[in-house]
């Protein structure tokens, strides 16, 4: 990906201050998905940081997760995961609890999402504190799946989210602040 195009990108995110509370900066995409060629850009820049790997399964997370992790699956043929909030998936699931700011969320994943041994790639639109995709990564290694990378459209780089995620799993972020 050129560095014109990233910075087209770049460009495109609006950043809204103390939303949804006093101190955050939220990083708005929506003025990216509403353009047609830059949201397809996007889509090729997340498929970019794959390397041509083999790849069977997205795995993607609730809810921003899925409006790239849907159209990344669909370019490469591979099936589609969601990890969801807690109590949204209807059959038997597995979960996970993690810490936010304030509480505890806990996400799961179907049980029968993955067959063990299936490579698996996880998209999201942000990483922030790592959390949520430190929580996703345990659900795909219980499910016996291969997590052989992690793929951000943004990455927060001074909350340092890295350092909660495995160690050896290649993790990239596209955009990053
Ligand atoms: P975390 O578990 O802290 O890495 O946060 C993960 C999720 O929170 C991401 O999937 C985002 O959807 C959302 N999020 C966290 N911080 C921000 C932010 N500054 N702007 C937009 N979304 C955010």
């Amino acid at each position: 990906m050129s560095a014109d195009s990233i910075a087209l990108l770049h460009a495109a995110i609006r950043t809204v201050p103390d939303f949804p509370k006093q101190g955050i900066s939220f990083k708005d995409i929506t003025p990216l998905l509403a353009h047609g060629k830059l949201f397809s850009l996007t889509i090729d820049a997340i498929i970019d940081t794959m390397g041509g790997q083999r790849v069977d399964k997205i795995v993607a997370i609730d809810a921003r997760g899925f409006i790239f992790a849907g159209a990344v699956a669909d370019r490469l043929k591979t099936g589609f995961v969601p990890v969801r909030k807690k109590g949204k998936l209807p059959w038997h699931t597995i979960g996970t609890a993690y810490s936010l700011e304030y509480g505890e969320n806990v996400i799961e994943m179907h049980r029968d999402a993955l067959a063990p041994g299936e490579r698996v790639w996880l998209v999201d639109d942000v990483l922030a504190t790592g959390g949520t995709s430190a929580a996703a990564a345990k659900l795909v290694g219980q499910l016996g799946g291969e997590l052989a990378g992690m793929t951000f459209l943004i990455e927060l780089g001074f909350l340092n989210g890295r350092s909660v995620l495995p160690s050896g799993v290649p993790v990239h972020g596209v955009l990053i602040y």
